[in-house]
């Protein structure tokens, strides 16, 4: 892959991560602040807090996956499939520039 096209899905890349660690410390501060409400004598909310359900999971799992894909650009793997080795091809990387797998592969792997 060009060094440019690398550098291009390296910004998007850390783009995403940034907005989505963002997204997660505001809603750590959403949290933090549901259990200690700023001033006194304020009485807690008389549903608990799930800080497990709060925390997206699906940021979470993204964020892995863009770990993983800036870890394979400094390992001159990244688009390559993690299953069967072929190439990802550019449009599926312009799409989603965090697959760390051919579309066939992640096909077979949803069905299994
Ligand atoms: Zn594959």
């Amino acid at each position: 892959m060009q060094s440019h096209t690398l550098q291009r899905y390296h910004e998007r890349l850390l783009d995403e991560r940034n907005t989505l660690l963002s997204q997660r410390d505001q809603a750590l501060a959403t949290i933090q602040e549901a259990i200690h409400p700023p001033g006194e004598n304020q009485v807690l909310p008389s549903e608990g807090i799930d800080v497990e359900m709060s925390l997206d999971e699906g940021a979470v799992s993204r964020l892995e996956q863009i770990d993983a894909a800036l870890e394979m650009i400094k390992n001159g793997t990244f688009g390559t499939c993690s299953q069967c080795g072929c190439r990802i091809p550019d449009d599926r990387l312009q799409e989603i520039p965090s697959a760390s797998c051919c579309v066939s592969c992640e096909e077979s792997h949803d069905r299994s």
